[in-house]
């Protein structure tokens, strides 16, 4: 199946690790030209180079922090200076938190308004003008099942998530007329390396293994009994940006092996 990708500019925010590290590589397959973005730009260097050289394809690394506005304005200038704007934005830098809300104090609260909704809305106003230019585009946001379902452990992370859904709604329906299709994927429990850290450190000196630990998690919150790989959730994502999902607008798609628990 031709996804019409070929030739595509991508940028990817968190695309130097786990699911958007996924996603660069997915697009990379159907010869898109990505741009990865994070702020450990070694990091995100390495991944560019791993995404040109498996797939041919151009390639850029940007360290930046798209928690702030300087960040982002900077991302928005090399993607331009290098590729002329963006065909494709993926949304997707993020992280859980961990708090009650009698005490978190303000300013994590807006750190996490900034990652998760600032980011999405300083991207989609910087980049959508090139899109438009160009014909059209996709933006695609990754929020998280905890949009709708939130866990007891990240009021935060549940909030500022829901937010960024509200937030790819409204965007999509500005930018439609304009030929930009905008939508949101929550997924649920997907295997990164950041959840095989924490599970090693949460069983060191334990007789229980990092993969008991992940086992454990999955057999007790999704139906399907085992976390995603971050490659098949990436498949997702590439079929969403593609030709392919015309008519898919202004929707938030759960890819979560069941674990949402009613009717969304
Ligand atoms: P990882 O922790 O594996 O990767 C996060 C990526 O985001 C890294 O590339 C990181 O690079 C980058 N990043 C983090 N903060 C910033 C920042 N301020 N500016 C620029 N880049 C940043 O995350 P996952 O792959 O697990 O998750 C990706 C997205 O998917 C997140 O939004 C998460 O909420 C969502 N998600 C994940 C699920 C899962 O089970 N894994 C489930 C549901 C949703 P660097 O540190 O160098 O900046």
């Amino acid at each position: 199946m031709d996804l019409g990708l070929r030739d595509k500019v991508a940028v990817i925010t968190g695309g130097s690790i786990g699911i958007g590290r996924a996603v660069a590589h997915g697009l990379a397959a159907e010869g898109a030209h990505v741009v990865i973005a994070a702020r450990q730009v070694e990091r995100a260097e390495e991944a560019a180079a791993e995404v040109a050289t498996r797939h041919d394809t151009r390639t850029l690394a940007v360290g930046v922090d798209v928690a702030t506005a300087k960040g982002c304005e900077q991302l928005i200038a090399e993607t331009t200076k290098a590729f002329g704007g963006a065909d494709i934005l993926i949304n997707n830098a993020g992280t859980g938190s961990n708090e009650t809300i009698r005490e978190a104090a303000d300013d994590k609260w807006q750190y996490y308004w900034d990652l998760h909704v600032m980011a999405a809305v300083r991207l989609g106003r910087g980049f959508a003008p090139s899109m438009i230019e160009r014909g059209g585009g996709v933006i695609l946001h990754n929020a998280s099942i905890c949009a709708t379902q939130p866990l007891w452990y990240e009021p935060i992370y549940n909030t500022t998530k829901a937010a960024l859904v509200m937030f790819s709604k409204n965007l999509a329906n500005e930018l439609i007329p304009h030929n930009v299709r905008v939508n949101a994927i929550n997924l649920g429990l997907t295997l990164t390396p950041d959840w095989v850290k924490t599970a090693t450190q949460l069983t060191e000196g334990t007789d229980r293994t990092w993969k008991d630990y992940i086992q454990g998690i999955a057999d007790e919150w999704a139906p399907i009994k085992r976390f995603a790989s971050p490659e098949e959730v990436a498949d997702f994502f590439v079929f969403l940006c593609s030709s392919r999902a015309s008519y898919s607008v202004g929707t938030t798609y759960y890819v979560d092996g069941g674990m949402t628990k009613c009717v969304v």
